[in-house]
C-alpha cells in the first residue's frame, strides 16, 4: 500500500454522519487516536510524506471532527479527535469521549487503531479507554510511542519495557512501538504494521 497516495476525502462531526458518508460495512478503515498534542497530526503527516496533510499544533479545543483521508477505493486513514485537552469543558470532552466511543466500538470496516502517546507520559486514563474499547472490538492496535527522539536510548528501551508489561494481559492484540516524527524513527516498522492490516 502506498501510504503516500494519502488524500483528504471528509470531516464528520460524529459516526452517524460517518455513516452516512461512508458506510461501516464498505472498505478498510485505519483510525489513529491520541491525547491533544501527543504527535498525532505529525505522525500522519510523516507516515504519508506530506507535510500538511493533517494540520500539525492545532489550536486544542476548536470543535473537532473525525478527518478521513482516502488511500485508495477500499482504504482509508481516519483521524479522530484529540482527547484530554484540560481545557475543554466537561460537557464538551463527554461529547468528544462518547464520539471515539462509538467510533472504535461500532465502526465496521475498522481493521486497527494506532494510539498515540508520548513517551515521556503515557497510559493515561483515557489512552487505556482507547485501548480497551478497541480489543473489546477485537481491533487490533499499535500503541505507539511518540517523540522517542526526547529519551536516551537507554531511557526509550526502559519505557519500551514498561509499557509493554502494562499491557501485557491484551498478549499480541497490543503492539507498542517507538516513534519519532522529528527522526523518521519506527517509520517502516509502523508502516509494515499499517499494510498488514490493509489486507482484506
Ligand atoms: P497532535 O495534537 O497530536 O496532532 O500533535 P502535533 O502533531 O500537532 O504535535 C504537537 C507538538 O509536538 C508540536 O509542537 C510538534 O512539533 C511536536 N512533535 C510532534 N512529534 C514530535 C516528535 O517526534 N519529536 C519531537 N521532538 N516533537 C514532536
Amino acid at each position: 500500500m502506498d501510504f503516500r497516495k494519502a488524500k483528504f476525502l471528509i470531516s464528520a462531526p460524529d459516526i452517524a454522519h460517518l455513516n452516512q458518508y461512508l458506510p461501516g460495512d464498505a472498505g478498510v478503515e485505519i483510525a489513529f487516536a491520541g491525547r491533544s498534542n501527543a504527535g498525532k497530526s505529525s505522525a500522519l503527516n510523516m507516515l504519508t510524506d506530506q507535510k500538511g496533510l493533517a494540520r500539525t499544533s492545532k489550536t486544542p479545543g476548536r470543535t473537532q471532527l473525525i478527518n478521513v483521508f482516502e488511500l485508495d477505493e477500499h482504504r482509508r486513514l481516519v483521524d479522530l479527535p484529540g482527547y484530554g485537552f484540560a481545557q475543554v469543558p466537561l460537557a464538551l470532552k463527554k461529547k468528544w469521549q462518547h464520539a471515539l466511543g462509538e467510533y472504535l466500538q461500532e465502526r465496521q470496516c475498522l481493521a486497527g487503531v494506532v494510539v498515540l502517546m508520548d513517551i515521556r507520559h503515557p497510559l493515561k486514563d483515557l489512552d487505556m479507554q482507547m485501548i480497551s474499547w478497541a480489543v473489546e472490538s477485537e481491533i487490533p492496535v499499535l500503541a505507539l510511542l511518540t517523540k522517542a527522539d526526547k529519551m536516551k536510548q537507554s531511557e526509550r528501551m526502559k519505557m519500551i519495557n514498561e509499557v509493554r508489561k502494562h499491557l501485557g494481559d491484551y498478549d499480541d492484540r497490543v503492539k507498542v512501538e517507538p516513534f519519532s516524527s522529528l527522526k523518521g524513527l519506527g517509520k517502516p516498522k509502523v508502516l509494515s504494521i499499517l499494510n498488514e492490516w490493509c489486507q482484506p
